[in-house]
């Protein structure tokens, strides 16, 4: 009665009360069955020929409902973990406490699970009221209650091409509106990662967030304190790596939650020296992301935590240490902060550190030492970080053209631009690592003109 009594509170006038099942066949979900992954249809199939109930689920069936190809497929069913694994030839069951199972299909993972229990009420939870541990099985509907928005908690048979809708989602995505299940206040607080699930899908999809959903989001900020940081981490990657990483940050700002949530959020969203820079890195990944192509999550963070670096090297170096050694001390530095509240795994840290200790070497362009750099494991990567620091416009771009040309070049051109840029350097005077230093006219001879390649 109480429920039902809320449910009408909380429920829109275009849209269905929470927990009315609707059932949508093809005419009226128009789910184009090309864009189903047909190893999650063979999966579905497999489960159901075994007896069970099998549907593809969440961020999948929202997708497909948007008419968009689903990056991944994950699977409810109410077969047990054990069921299922028995029913593949590569399927292993992942997780302690809660088991899903991860069905290999080709080079393609499914994601299968079983329906979870509703109550969340007698799980165990921690002094601010989050979830720690919610292990029961349970119901379809059950299932549905405890996902975390509206639009994610519709279930596709590809079988006989039918949607369930249990709470809405269907009149949510006709009118973008991001809603979350339940009372909010409630929801965010047994699992605060929903606060940032929440700006990730807006920003993402370009949903605007139910009113109700959106207002507790600023006082509630402060539960993700408690979550373990290699949670947030993940949900961070997520939405660095969502396709929309610039318009997902915008909107955390928006939505208050960048402050003193994340160090790194707080020092990329608050420092106007690297705006630009962040600005750039973060719309080179997105279009990247969505040109399909792969990103690292080292690049990534070198970038976004790159003017931190850059602020304490030159403190280092104007209290009297050498360049090389004052990066890394500045390296130092800046991971260490982020490891504390931001697990950044130990291969993403290195990678960082490899990114940030080539810059001051792609300077040297004497001698041997390019040779040198060239066989750096990590030159693609180091030198695409100088193009965007080219790019910025925080140093001069004559640097990254002359390593595009000394990375294409044969052993011949190799030789010429390193006489090239040994003449420049002859020329204008001051070695090459002070000239670097000054803005503006590095590397051109003192009129300003380009130097020719072979004088
Ligand atoms: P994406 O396209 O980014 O993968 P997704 O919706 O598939 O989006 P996942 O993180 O893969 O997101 O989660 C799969 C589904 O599991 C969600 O659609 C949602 O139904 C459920 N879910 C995930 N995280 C939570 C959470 N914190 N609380 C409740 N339900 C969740
Ligand atoms: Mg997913």
């Amino acid at each position: 009665m109480i429920k039902k009594f809320i449910r009408r509170l909380l429920g829109s006038k275009n849209k269905p009360a929470a927990g009315d099942l609707l059932t949508l066949g093809p005419k009226e979900h128009k789910i184009n069955p090309a864009l189903v992954s047909p190893n999650a249809v063979r999966v579905t199939q497999t489960l159901q020929q075994a007896g069970f109930k099998a549907f593809v689920v969440g961020g999948a069936v929202r997708d497909l409902l948007l008419g968009h190809k689903p990056k991944d497929f994950d699977i409810a069913t109410n077969a047990t973990p054990e069921q299922i694994k028995r029913l593949f030839r590569r399927a292993f069951i992942i997780g302690r406490r809660f088991q899903i199972v991860h069905v290999m299909m080709g080079q393609e993972q499914i994601e299968v699970t079983t329906f979870r229990g509703a109550s969340s009420e007698a799980a165990p939870k921690d002094e601010h009221g989050r979830v720690l541990r919610d292990n029961t099985f349970g119901e379809q509907h059950e299932d549905a209650v405890r996902r975390d928005f509206t639009i994610n908690a519709m279930y596709y048979d590809p079988a006989n091409q039918i949607v369930l809708d249990y709470h809405g989602g269907i009149a949510d995505i006709r009118s973008k509106t991001l809603r979350i299940i339940g009372v909010p206040e409630a929801r965010y607080r047994e699992d605060p990662v929903r606060l940032l699930r929440v700006v990730r899908f807006a920003a993402k999809l370009g949903f605007s967030i139910a009113a109700e959903s959106r207002e507790p989001i600023k006082i509630m900020a402060p539960l993700i304190n408690n979550v373990p940081t290699a949670r947030v981490f993940d949900e961070m990657l997520k939405l660095l790596m969502s396709g929309h990483a610039l318009a997902c940050l915008q909107q955390l700002r928006k939505e208050g939650l960048h402050h003193g949530l994340l160090p790194l959020l707080d020092v990329v969203l608050e420092q106007p020296l690297g705006e630009k820079f962040v600005t750039l890195a973060l719309d080179s990944t997105d279009q990247r992301i969505r040109a399909g192509k792969t990103v690292s999550p080292g690049f990534l963070f070198a970038s976004l935590l790159w003017h931190q670096v850059v602020e304490k090297w030159t403190a280092y170096q104007a209290a009297g240490e050498y360049p090389i050694p004052a990066l890394h001390l500045a390296a130092d530095d800046v991971l260490h902060a982020q490891t504390d509240k931001l697990a950044l795994q130990r291969k993403i840290a290195t990678d960082m550190r490899d990114i940030w200790s080539m810059q001051p070497r792609f300077e040297r362009r004497t001698g041997k030492m390019p040779f040198k750099l060239l066989e750096h494991p990590r030159l693609r990567a180091g030198y695409d970080f100088l193009l965007l620091r080219c790019a910025s416009g925080e140093i001069d771009s004559e640097l990254g053209e002359w390593w595009t040309d000394f990375m294409a070049g044969d052993n011949n051109e190799r030789e010429l631009l390193l006489v090239r840029n040994t003449k420049t350097a002859d020329k204008a005077g001051p070695p090459a690592k002070k000239r670097a230093r000054r803005r503006g006219g590095r590397g051109k001879n003192p009129d300003g003109a380009a130097p020719a390649v072979a004088e």
